[in-house]
């Protein structure tokens, strides 16, 4: 669905985005994460060819962008940096403006009526009333910058930062919409700075940081074993006296366990046959955020306003780079 090889964008001096290779596989829900100013808007834009990169090659949907970047995009439903409207009409207006302006014009104007209330519902703003859009709350704009985007019934959904301003309810909405999407075949391409709407939703993971890919994976895989078993029991003292020294960890009813020669079956049955009583026995797996924080250092515009710092106080770059790395 997406494939770059080696992009590049410089403003200047500054390397935004540094020889990315991304892979994006029809039918995924990709996650593309990174600190902030670590470039996924500069890439999100990149593949809509919104902005030219300075070297490399992108393909979506199996044609170059920019070069064709007119086929691809009926076939898009994206949003990028927050949803763009006319503040002065309803959203209902603006959706209507936007599909008679779209790739896929339909001349029924009935279809084109049944089409704006189909992803007004979708999105949850089915009962919006004539209100402007500058009355609206972000997280009502971030829906109408969505509905937006499913006008086209794209087959790619390319997504920047989407549940931006949205309550924990809101955000679940979207969570759902995209899952439900992508099940009907829908690939969907969202970044994002937040870990948990990751993990929750995707299936494959890329980690940018400084503009460079330093990760892309499985989401599974991302998450592999740490070689820990969790053992949850009601009697947690019963179970440290049988595992000994073996406990690594110890919260409440939850112990980590050095990993057990047969893994959690060898473990579980030696503490039911010592009468610990077991709620749950799990593999210890790795979280994203473990994984994320391992490989990327603090976000490249903070990093970038203390160099500045440092250079305004005399310090040199090798200073700066080596507090970073802290
Ligand atoms: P955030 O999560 O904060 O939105 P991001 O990962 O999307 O950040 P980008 O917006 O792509 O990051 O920016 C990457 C870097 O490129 C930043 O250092 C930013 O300041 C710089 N940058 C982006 N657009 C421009 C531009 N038009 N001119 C100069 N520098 C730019």
């Amino acid at each position: 669905m997406i494939e770059t090889r080696g992009v590049t964008k410089r403003y200047g001096s500054h390397v935004a985005v540094d020889d990315v290779d991304l892979h994006v596989a029809e039918g995924a829900r990709y996650g593309f994460l990174g600190p902030n100013g670590s470039g996924k808007t500069t890439m999100v834009r990149m593949l809509l060819g919104l902005v030219y990169a300075t070297r490399g090659e992108i393909e979506v949907l199996g044609r170059p962008v920019p070069a064709r970047v007119a086929e691809v995009l009926p076939e898009i439903g994206a949003m990028v940096e927050g949803p763009a409207a006319y503040p002065h009409l309803s959203g209902r207006a603006n959706l209507a403006l936007l599909d008679a302006s779209g790739p896929r014009r339909d001349r029924d104007g009935r279809r084109r009526r049944d089409r704006v209330e189909e992803v007004l519902e979708r999105v949850g703003l089915g009962a919006i009333d004539r209100r402007p859009v500058r009355a609206y709350s972000l997280g009502m704009r971030q829906r109408l910058g969505l509905a937006g985007a499913l006008l086209n019934r794209p087959r790619l959904l390319v997504l920047d930062e989407p549940t931006n301003g949205l309550d924990p309810h809101g955000i679940r909405e979207v969570r759902d919409l995209l899952h439900e999407l992508n099940d009907a075949g829908t690939t969907v391409f969202l970044s994002s700075h937040l870990l948990a709407e990751i993990e929750a939703l995707c299936t494959t993971v890329g980690v940018v940081d400084r503009g460079r890919l330093v990760l892309e994976d499985d989401l599974d895989a991302v998450r592999g074993p740490t070689g820990r078993l969790v053992v949850r029991t009601p009697d947690p003292d019963a179970a440290a006296r049988v595992l000994g020294r073996a406990v690594a960890e110890r919260h409440d009813h939850t112990l980590v366990v050095d990993g057990a020669p047969g893994g959690p079956p060898a473990l579980a049955r030696h503490l039911v046959e010592h009468g610990v009583p077991l709620d749950g026995l799990v593999e210890q797996r790795r979280s994203l955020e473990d994984v994320v924080v391992d490989l990327t250092g603090p976000g490249s515009d903070t990093q970038r306003s203390r160099e500045h710092a440092d250079r305004g106080a005399g310090r040199s770059m090798a200073d700066t780079q080596r507090r970073s790395r802290r």
